[in-house]
């Protein structure tokens, strides 16, 4: 394990923090935002938020790809399981998301729907082969990192003439997520500590507009406690110049135009909404993929007609707010005690990258 080490070693931390120590004006604060997931969890397991400055606060992001999919979506991903003959399969966290009126896949399945909890999209694609009286339907969420996969399962599907695979789309997109967040008056960010896997995807460059046109400087980092650290030191001093450039940190995974192999099977299968609706954000016009016309055959949407869902989120719960930023896990009156990850309330209680769940499972309430 010498590689991960490195990238844990206290002194090069004590050093690090001594840097942001030095570094920060006392007469400011410094918002940053965390977009993905990933980084809430790494904050809050290696305790990043207690030891940084108080004038630095860390907010947590819309960029967990099970919290930020809207009740009606879960509500759909529901009204398919019980469809005929059908084997929704799903990520194990999004079985326990509540939609409307706390119902969930799991409690669907307890129903006696089919659902099938799979790893990847390619486990939903073996079940189709070998399940041929069965239509499978794949419950595709998340960012540009897990989108390459279902855009190339649908081509093997086409390939393998596999009329029994279908797959319900709801992959969203980061940059225009970013631009969204800045676009909101309530919410005030200094700059983003960039996510790590969907960079390896989209490339540095495609935050140029958040840094360019929005002015906010973006810092792509890497997992590791000495990544974010120094993630965060990059920014304290992008801000302090006034300089809203993108610095790529995670070098080690990440490069300027990003997978273009990828990119091309994305945009080959795979095509934008004119709007899609986002928990919290609402709805945010091209933020989210669609299957092109060409592909429509694999298409759960339009294959089974699906119809539109209107819920509303539990009142108290406070998701909307902390996925845009506005609010944290403590504000919210039912955290850790109706809302716990064994009972999730809200959808940011149900994966390990929410921001209530990464709070909750460490102890560690954000200030
Ligand atoms: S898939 Fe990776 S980059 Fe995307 S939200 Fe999860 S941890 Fe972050
Ligand atoms: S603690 Fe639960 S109810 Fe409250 S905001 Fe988080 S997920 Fe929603």
């Amino acid at each position: 394990m010498k590689y991960i080490d490195e990238f844990r070693n206290s002194q090069v931390a004590k050093k690090l923090i001594e840097n942001i120590q030095r570094k920060i004006n006392p007469e400011r604060k410094y918002n940053l935002m965390e977009f993905c997931g990933g980084h809430t969890h790494a904050i809050h397991r290696y305790g990043i938020n207690q030891i940084l400055p108080a004038n630095i606060k860390l907010i947590h992001g819309p960029g967990c790809p099970v919290c930020v999919l809207p009740i009606p979506r879960i509500d759909q991903a529901i009204w398919l399981a019980n469809q005929p003959d059908v084997i929704l399969c799903s990520y194990a966290d999004m079985l326990r998301v509540p939609g409307d009126k706390q119902d969930s896949l799991l409690k669907a399945k307890a129903r006696g729907a089919q659902i099938q909890i799979v790893y990847s999209v390619l486990d939903a694609l073996e079940i189709a082969k070998n399940q041929s009286d069965k239509m499978i339907i794949f419950f595709a969420i998340g960012f540009e990192t897990t989108t390459p996969p279902t855009a190339h399962a649908i081509l093997e599907a086409k390939k393998m003439g596999l009329d029994n695979f279908k797959v319900f789309c709801n992959h969203v997109l980061t940059p225009v997520a970013m631009t969204a967040i800045l676009d909101d008056n309530e919410v005030n960010i200094d700059g983003f500590i960039g996510p790590s896997h969907v960079s390896i995807i989209v490339g540095s460059d495609a935050y140029r507009e958040v840094a360019q046109e929005y002015q906010k400087p973006v810092v792509i980092a890497g997992f590791e406690p000495l990544d974010v650290l120094q993630s965060i030191e990059y920014l304290i001093d992008l801000i302090n110049e006034n300089k809203p450039d993108i610095i790529n940190q995670y070098t080690r995974a990440v490069n300027p135009e990003g997978n273009l192999k990828a990119q091309e099977i994305i945009a080959r299968v795979l095509e934008k909404r004119q709007q899609f609706s986002w928990r919290g954000l609402g709805q945010i016009a091209k933020s989210g993929l669609k299957i092109r016309q060409e592909y429509a055959h694999f298409d759960a949407e339009v294959y089974y007609n699906l119809p539109e869902f209107q819920s509303d989120d539990v009142k108290s719960c406070e998701c909307p707010q902390i996925l845009r930023g506005i609010k944290e896990p403590k504000d919210c009156k039912l955290f850790g005690k109706a809302c716990t990850p064994e009972n999730p309330m809200g959808a940011c209680m149900v994966s390990s990258e929410g921001a209530c769940a990464a709070a909750f499972q460490y102890s560690l309430i954000s200030r």
